[in-house]
């Protein structure tokens, strides 16, 4: 997926203004009407419609007039979004050659002010995952195939929830810096993906590192469900560093032992595929207990003593509940091996010349200084559509807004079908008018947009992460 940060450099406020405005539309529509964005964009004289002729020509919306004239945002526009709001709270300033083509996500290096270099990874679920989650189409009602947004924006939050609490239990895992939509910024692995390692000076050191990481995470409630030489790193100092998890799942999932088991299996046959070793006879080698080994060598889960919830607290912090793992769980079961090859039709989610699986496909790309808007120049109007963006983000992945649709009793299930006839009209416009007053309210710089998004998300502290971001927002 190619990511020209250039065009992000002669975007205006006024793009940004619709582009926020079509995924605010989105919350409720697969295909936004053209109507609903402009009211909520709120710009004058139509000029709405210029500046989605221009989105469009960067490819940051795609038009559909198939049922009625309307637009959605493409990924390229979600990025945009993503990487403007970053930058915009100084996360970082430029964006340089992409390191990583992951199976369900692009990583690109970014560099901060003073010159540090992180890794952006943005999530593209949809590509792999929604596949798999197609069949539970009933579980998603209807949000239909709009859901990668929600998809995404929910993986992001679990990847930075968990990368940061199990940085914070001592895991060797990036740091996690920021999380913003499907975005996740994350230091720098200095090293590489186990996969592409030939050779090792100490095989079974690093064995039996790796097996003490699977062990370790079993014990503090978690599996990570993808735990394989694409999702190891290692420097050449031969450290390593645990990445990747959207998958994880908790120790009390039902299908725990078999995943645990086969984190397990995918590291002994890698390992004695790639470095010719033999664990069979070495029974407590592993982590150094016997009792936590089975005949054949392999660490047992059930005689692990586990505490479910362990980090259960700490992933709140972060905006990442409970419940969002039950869902996340519900959507997404256990990683790599959940395939669908039958369904190679994800048609507008896989993008043309995107590259397959785990291609660490190296494109180079200039750093990219994001001078996108010059914040001295920024009126009193662009300043609120800050605002209401950061509303809109803010590490939140309820996209789909369910809560808010139920709290003013719209029915939204009523879907494109009933578009058109009498009482979907009046229905339409009720809505489309509650859109905006609530786009007005946040653009009038009432924050009630703010708390009500937050308000079920995060119920948490004042240290909680999307309070953090809040206060932030209210200095801008
Ligand atoms: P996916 O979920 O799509 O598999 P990963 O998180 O595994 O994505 O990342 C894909 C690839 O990107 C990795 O194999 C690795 O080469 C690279 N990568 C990911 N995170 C980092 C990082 N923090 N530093 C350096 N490279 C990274
Ligand atoms: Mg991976």
């Amino acid at each position: 997926m190619k990511l020209d940060v250039n065009a992000l450099r002669y975007l205006s406020k006024d793009d940004f203004r619709v582009l926020t405005a079509v995924e605010m539309g989105m919350r409720n529509h697969e295909i936004v009407p053209a109507e609903l964005v402009e009211r909520i964009a709120g710009l004058k004289h139509g000029g709405t419609y210029k500046v989605l002729k221009n989105l469009l020509k960067n490819k940051l919306v795609h038009h559909d007039s198939s049922k009625y004239d309307g637009f959605r945002l493409t990924y390229l526009g979600y990025d945009f979004l993503a990487i403007k709001t970053l930058v915009n709270r100084g996360v970082f300033a430029a964006v340089g050659r992409q390191i990583g083509v992951g199976k369900e996500s692009d990583i690109f290096e970014v560099a901060t002010e003073d010159g540090t270099v992180l890794a952006m990874k943005l999530h593209r679920l949809g590509r792999v995952s929604f596949r798999a989650v197609k069949t539970k189409r009933d579980y998603l009602l209807h949000r239909n195939s709009y859901n990668w947004l929600y998809l995404s924006r929910l993986a992001a939050l679990k990847e930075y929830a968990f990368m940061k609490a199990l940085g914070e239990h001592g895991f060797p895992v990036p740091t996690a810096v920021d999380c913003n939509r499907h975005c996740v910024i994350m230091s720098l692995v200095q090293g590489y993906p186990l996969v592409q390692v030939k050779q090792l000076q100490n095989p079974d050191d690093v064995f039996e590192t790796i097996m003490g990481l699977v062990i370790r995470l079993a014990e503090h409630g978690l599996i990570h469900c993808d735990f394989n030489e694409f999702n190891i790193m290692i420097d050449d100092d031969e450290k390593v560093t645990m990445i990747d998890f959207p998958q994880m799942v908790s120790v009390s999932h039902r299908n725990a032992k078999m995943y645990f088991d086969r984190d397990v299996e995918c590291i002994f046959k890698f390992f004695s595929r790639r470095f010719n070793l033999s664990y069979e006879e070495d029974n407590d080698e592993c982590d150094g207990s016997e009792s936590e080994t089975e005949e054949n060598g392999r660490p047992s889960f059930l005689s692990i003593q586990k505490t479910a919830g362990f980090l259960d607290k700490e992933l709140a912090a972060s905006g990442f509940t409970r419940k969002d793992q039950d869902e996340i769980e519900k959507l997404i079961e256990g990683g790599m091996d959940q395939k669908d090859p039958t369904s190679s039709e994800d048609e507008e989610l896989v993008e043309e010349g995107e590259a397959p699986d785990e291609v660490n496909d190296i494109i180079s790309v200039e750093m990219n200084a994001l001078q996108i808007i010059n914040q001295q120049e920024m009126t009193t109007s662009c300043n609120d559509g800050e605002r209401l963006e950061e509303g809109l983000s803010s590490c939140d992945p309820s996209i789909g807004c369910e809560k808010e649709t139920l709290v003013s009793g719209e029915q939204d299930g009523s879907d494109e079908s009933d578009e058109g006839d009498a009482d979907g009209d009046a229905l339409l416009v009720k809505r489309l008018n509650k859109q905006r007053k609530r786009a007005i309210a946040a653009a009038h710089g009432r924050t009630r947009l703010l708390a009500s998004r937050n308000s079920y998300k995060d119920k948490g502290g004042k240290n909680s992460h999307n309070s953090k971001i809040q206060r932030q927002a209210l200095k801008w």
